[in-house]
Formats: structure tokens, C-alpha cells, sequence
């Protein structure tokens, strides 16, 4: 399965905002962002010319980058979402937000989308009694999400709960039994990614 293997903080500073995507460290003062405000390379300090066509790219990428997404995926979604009835954009976000490891991150069962991505693929979930596998899988209302019996992961994802201060109204969790409903898809307004949808869908339109 091909997956980003690219520095993540020097994703953050090309984009030029925290996008939490390491879990704790981002809560401290390690964070890359913090350390140096500026893009990665060698010409990262020096001005950029902001074209049009330039700020929707950076938000595509951002998104992109946000939820872990390769292009080619992320392409697919937005043909997905262009076919759906109501908004291209938000039909784009919620996609993306319905995905199984964005889900695990939501409720809290992960720090981070790269260990909700690894505790995925290592089998130590559920959806609705079977075993799921596939990080990109879309999550349904009434989805039952609940760890694998006797998992060796259990400590790793508690620990990650600690970090959780509020679960989106769209999904229910247990922190205490692990187990999570969904109780439908999120609206746009409970979908709290730093993207603005309208700039990707202008980007994929020219
Ligand atoms: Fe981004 Fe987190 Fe790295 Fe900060 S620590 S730059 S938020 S990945």
C-alpha cells in the first residue's frame, strides 16, 4: 500500500500552520512549527509570489496532507464528491472526515492519523463485528466501531484517549469499554479541518 512517508513537520511549515499530525509532540513546545515559522529548503525565508493559482494549490496540499491522503486518492474523492448531489466541496470534506482512521482520531482512539493508520492495518479494530483493515474505510451511520478482543494495543490506544478533550456530536464514544457509534454523517460545521473546500474545488475546476 503506497503512503506518505514524507517528514511531517516540514509538511506543517510548508503549509505554514500546525496540522497536528504527530500526536502529543504537537502539544509542545517541540513542535516544528513553533521552533521555525518559516517553509523547509533552502530558499524557505526568502518571499513567495502568491498567485491564484498558487493559494488553491497550497490548500489542496494542505488538505491533502491534513488527512493523510495520497493525489491520486485524493483525486478519486473529488470525482466522488463532484458525482454526489449537494456541494462539491463539502461532499469533498465529508468524505475525507468519514474515513476510518480520521474517525479513530475524532474519537479519540488515536493520536494521531499515522497510528490510527497503523492500528488499522494491524487488525486491532472492529466495525460492527468484523475485523477491519482498510485505513480509508468510510464509516456508515450506525456504524459500531470497538477494539479486537484481548488486543496487545489497548494500553497505546488509552493513552491516546487522554488526549481527547471533546468527541464531534456526529459520533458517540465509550473511552472506558472502547467502543464507538456513528451516529451520522458530520455536517460541514462539525468538521473542524483548517480548509477552506471552496479553493480545491476552483483549483480541480480550471
Ligand atoms: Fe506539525 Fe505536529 Fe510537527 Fe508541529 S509537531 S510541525 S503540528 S506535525
Amino acid at each position: 500500500m503506497a503512503r506518505d512517508t514524507s517528514p511531517q513537520c516540514k509538511q506543517c511549515r510548508r503549509e505554514g500552520q500546525k496540522l497536528f499530525l504527530k500526536g502529543e509532540r504537537c502539544l509542545t513546545d517541540k513542535c516544528g512549527v513553533e521552533r521555525r515559522s518559516y517553509p523547509p529548503g533552502e530558499h524557505g525565508r526568502g518571499r513567495q509570489k502568491q498567485s491564484e493559482y498558487r493559494v488553491q494549490l497550497r490548500e489542496k496540499q494542505k488538505a491533502r496532507r491534513y488527512y493523510g491522503v495520497l493525489e491520486a486518492q485524493f483525486r478519486t474523492y473529488y470525482a466522488k464528491a463532484s458525482r454526489q448531489p449537494g456541494i462539491t466541496g463539502e461532499n469533498l470534506l465529508r468524505i475525507l472526515e468519514s474515513r476510518f482512521d480520521n474517525v479513530l482520531v475524532r474519537l479519540g482512539f488515536a493520536a494521531s492519523r499515522r497510528q490510527a493508520r497503523q492500528l488499522i492495518l494491524h487488525g486491532h479494530w472492529t466495525v460492527n463485528g468484523r475485523r477491519v483493515n482498510i485505513p480509508s474505510y468510510q464509516v456508515r451511520a450506525n456504524d459500531v466501531i470497538a477494539i479486537k478482543a484481548s488486543t496487545g494495543a489497548e494500553s497505546v490506544i488509552r493513552d491516546a484517549t487522554e488526549l481527547t478533550a471533546q468527541v464531534p456530536p456526529w459520533l458517540q464514544a465509550d473511552h472506558d469499554s472502547l467502543t464507538a457509534k456513528v451516529l451520522r454523517q458530520p455536517e460541514r460545521r462539525e468538521i473542524a479541518a483548517p480548509v477552506q473546500e471552496q479553493l480545491i474545488v476552483e483549483l480541480y475546476s480550471k
